[in-house]
Parts: structure tokens; sequence; C-alpha cells
């Protein structure tokens, strides 16, 4: 049966609208920026929008890799945009942003995986927002030391890399990432910096089983993460992976029970969270400004 499941009621997405959004609208465009949360979709945005935030994605808005989940478009990768740095960091100051998220496509083609990007993007919205906490939400570089060493040299107060989902799920989700990569990434950031929280995040609702999701949980928790989201899958379209459930708040509810239980210092557990969602309040409570 290849009906689509209905969505229950608890799942409603508001609209994206008002002035503060068309205000952002309009900056990214003259920026000449992208968000991720237009180009993936994301059902949160007139929630963050309306409230001033917004999580840039970096290095244009083309991946090498294509994972079935993912709404962002893939293929041939653009030229790197170097200026690209101090215009986040404008659009930063122009926001007024006490916190920022930044990510980006994945750049393969590169051995660096466009790491000194991130890097740049960090040193400009010191330099442009000083006392704005900065969260980088990056790739696995392939589980490249040296190219996270750049960013961490950078030190962003929140370092984030999400698995996406559990190990046994990796081929069909993300059929070009490997779960040993987020490993080294997540164990690798909290060696080289142990004062920068790390954060990671999965969806639920592709076919894992609750012992698969506790699991990697506690995988997370071995590597040394701080912070935890976890959220509710959604198809973005017909031609990407089908849901195979919705997870029940009680549900969600059970996820962060356990993981504030096996040591996370913040877990977000809803249906509609997503790795970004809330992030301004994680840092303050955790309060590393
Ligand atoms: Fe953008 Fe993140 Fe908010 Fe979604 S949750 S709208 S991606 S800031
Ligand atoms: Fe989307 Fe990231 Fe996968 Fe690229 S690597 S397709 S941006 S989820």
């Amino acid at each position: 049966d290849t009906t689509p499941l209905r969505r229950p009621d608890w799942i409603k997405v508001r609209a994206p609208s008002g002035e503060t959004y068309e205000w952002l609208q309009s900056l990214m465009r003259r920026k000449a920026l992208h968000t991720v949360c237009e180009e993936a979709g994301c059902p949160n945005m007139g929630e963050c929008w309306g409230s001033g935030t917004a999580t840039f994605l970096i290095m244009g808005d083309i991946c090498t890799r294509s994972c079935g989940f993912c709404d962002i478009k893939h293929g041939q990768p653009q030229a790197m945009d170097w200026l690209e740095p101090e215009r986040v960091g404008q659009a930063v100051k122009a926001m007024g942003l006490r916190h920022a998220v930044i990510t980006s496509v994945n750049r393969d083609e590169r051995k660096d995986g466009g790491a000194p990007i991130f890097a740049m993007v960090i040193r400009r919205i010191r330099a442009l927002q000083p006392g704005c906490s900065i969260e980088v939400l990056i790739p696995d570089f392939k589980g490249s030391p040296s190219a996270l060493d750049i960013v961490m040299q950078a030190r962003p107060e929140i370092l984030n890399h999400n698995v996406e989902t559990v190990p046994r799920l990796f081929k069909q989700v993300q059929p070009q990432d490997r779960y040993e990569w987020s490993q080294a990434t997540l164990t690798n950031a909290k060696r080289m910096d142990p004062e920068v929280l790390t954060k990671s995040g999965m969806m639920v609702g592709l076919g894992e089983t609750m012992d698969e999701v506790k699991e990697v949980m506690r995988d997370l928790r071995s590597w040394g993460v701080d912070i935890l989201t976890i959220g509710q899958y959604l198809q973005p379209s017909r031609q990407h992976l089908a849901i195979a459930r919705y997870y029940t708040l009680e549900e969600f509810a059970e996820i962060k029970r356990y993981g504030l239980e096996i040591g996370f210092r913040w877990v977000e557990s809803a249906p509609l969270v997503r790795s970004s969602y809330h992030a301004a309040e994680q840092v303050r409570a955790l309060s590393v400004v």
C-alpha cells in the first residue's frame, strides 16, 4: 500500500506570513543568502521567522550528497563564494540575532569539505555582532580531523552534527554517509575543545524501532554529546522516503525522559523539532554566554 499515512492532528503547521517574515525574505535575497528554513521547507518557519530566527545555509544550495529525506537540491556544486561569510555577518547584524545557526550543503569535491568557510563565518559574526552565540551544524567532513580542526579553531559555542537515523537505516536514508564518520566528528570535537557544547539529532518515523533510537542515544552520550534533538520525519514530497509511522506525543515524551536520564544536558523531543528549533534557548539555559 503506497497511500501516504494521514497526518495526525497533533502535527499543526502554521504557514509563514507577516511583516517580519517578509522583511527576512527580502534581506536574504538582497544579501544573496540561502536559509535551510526555505530550502528544506521547514514546518517551523511561521514561528521561527516570525520571531527573527533563521538558519543560514552556506556554500550554495546544491548538495553533493542526495539523502532520501532531504529536500535540498543535489548535483554539481557551485563555485565557492569567499565573500559569503561577510554577507552572513551583515545579515546576522541586521537581524540583531543573539544566537546564529549556520549550516551548509556537503562539498565532497573539496578535501576540506568547505571547513574554512565555516571558520570565516564564525569570525565575521564575532566581529560584526559581538555577543551573539554561534552554532554550526556541520557535515561529517568524512570524519577528517584536520577539516574539523579548522572549524574548532574558530571556537563556535555549539558544534552540531546530526546522525539523522539509526545505523541500520543509513544505506536507505543517507547512502553517502557513514555512522563512523558521525562518531569521529562528534568525539573529535569534544576531544579538541571540551568547552564547546556538542549537539546531535535524529528523525524518527523512518522504520527504526524505539530500542534502536535508544541505542543511538546511548552512543551519542558515549561520544560526549551534550544536546539532543529528535523530531518526526515528514516526507517533503512523493519522491522522498515514505513515512513508516508517526510517533505519538507519549513516545516523544518517553524519548525526552530517557535522554535526560542517561545524561544529556538538554533534550528537544517533539513532532516538529528540527535541529535548530529552540536553539537560542538551549545556549542560554546552558549558560555558555
Ligand atoms: Fe529555520 Fe530551524 Fe526554525 Fe526550521 S526550526 S524554520 S530550519 S530556524
Ligand atoms: Fe540534505 Fe545534508 Fe543530505 Fe545534503 S548531506 S542531501 S544537505 S541532508
